[in-house]
């Protein structure tokens, strides 16, 4: 699976988030077809390519990447804390590397399909782990609150967005999740920041940071390699999923997510392999970038048109989604809708006022 082929539409064909399918023509995949979860893929000298499944719906697979570092191997993401996993991981420790020890351990960003695995590598082989300041404390945080109730300034935020006492009781019911889907974190880490390098097996990986999915996300990129690993922060086919949740309310996320895909743009070179967190690995970086920030300018467009009249969090979805909203998606639907009343609300294009109900509406200022 070496040649780089043109099938955009066949890869993108598994994968949708709430915000629906985005994907790119021209883009160039780096093989036809997804490869069955557990596969090993040689990606580039020294770097493998690991397809682990996901026990969810909208995504079933997440890619680890796994990179020669001296007499053993340093791996990017770890997958969720499940069995499955650890039987997958076990067959690739003796495997495809060798039997040989991890050295590091990175994850790109805290969320649980990247941090799962984490703790538990890091205590078999000894091994550090490597993420930015934002994302490892962020991590430790939301795995501390597993098995608290939800706080009520939480349930605060989303009754102003104008969510029912069902779906907040439903909320309630699943709060504290976090902490279920990863094994325990280790207690100390190795911070990268933006900027920096790390030498792996004698190559110099760039750290690039990103904002939006998570706070401090770091892409690794060889220049050597012409190789990215960007995690969820330039994915082929799915845009990532961008919000506001009630740890910062008052936070603006879409546009450090524009702003990101701006400084990745100016900080790859046009022909980079990209090795995502989902999908196939692709070339075409700069076109996918400029794609993603006109998916969210268009989205904010026709949010400020429906603007025109007051609305709701809860009300935008029909402009912001192609996906039917449920109980399973809504919580990253309301954050999803706030990230872009936030960033509509901080360009000056429209206030917030309180309704007689105590929810916040939106409407487009007038000239
Ligand atoms: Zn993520």
């Amino acid at each position: 699976m070496n040649a780089i082929t043109q099938t955009a539409k066949k890869a993108a064909k598994d994968e949708s988030l709430i915000s629906g399918d985005t994907s790119s023509p021209l883009l160039k995949f780096f093989c036809d077809e997804n490869p069955e979860t557990g596969t090993v893929t040689q990606l580039a000298d020294g770097v493998l390519w690991l397809r682990m499944p996901l026990p969810m719906a909208g995504l079933d697979h997440i890619n680890l990447y796994i990179i020669r570092d001296g007499d053993g191997w340093a791996v990017v993401d770890t997958g969720i804390g499940s069995r499955e996993s650890k039987g997958i991981w076990k067959s690739a420790f003796e495997g495809a590397m060798g039997g040989l020890p991890v050295t590091k351990v990175i994850c790109t960003h805290l969320h649980p399909d990247h941090t799962g695995l984490a703790g538990w590598i890091c205590d078999k082989f000894g091994a550090p782990l490597i993420m930015t300041r934002g994302e490892y404390f962020l991590c430790r945080l939301m795995a501390a609150d597993t098995g608290q109730p939800a706080p009520e300034h939480a349930l605060e935020f989303y009754r102003m967005a104008g969510l029912t006492e069902t779906q907040i009781e439903l909320y309630k019911a699943r709060f504290g999740g976090f902490g279920k889907a990863i094994t325990p974190m280790p207690v100390g880490y190795q911070r990268i920041m933006d900027g920096q390098s790390l030498t792996l097996g004698g190559r110099q990986w760039e750290i690039i940071v990103g904002s939006g999915h998570s706070p401090e996300h770091a892409c690794l990129f060889s220049p050597e390699l012409n190789l990215c690993l960007t995690g969820d922060q330039l994915l082929p086919n799915i845009s990532s999923n961008v919000s506001v949740w009630p740890t910062e309310f008052e936070g603006n996320p879409l546009q450090d997510w524009i702003d990101s895909c701006q400084k990745l743009k100016a900080a790859l070179p046009a022909g980079v392999l990209v090795g995502p967190a989902h999908g196939i690995p692709f070339t075409g970086a700069h076109r996918r970038l400029d794609k993603l920030v006109l998916h969210h300018e268009k989205a904010l467009e026709r949010l400020l048109d429906y603007c025109d009249t007051p609305k709701r969090a809860v009300d935008v979805y029909p402009v912001l989604f192609r996906r039917k909203i449920n109980d399973g998606n809504r919580i990253m639907a309301v954050g999803e809708s706030l990230a872009h009343l936030n960033c509509l609300l901080a360009r000056g294009l429209i206030r917030r006022r309180f309704n007689d109900a105590g929810q916040y509406t939106y409407q487009r200022r007038s000239a």
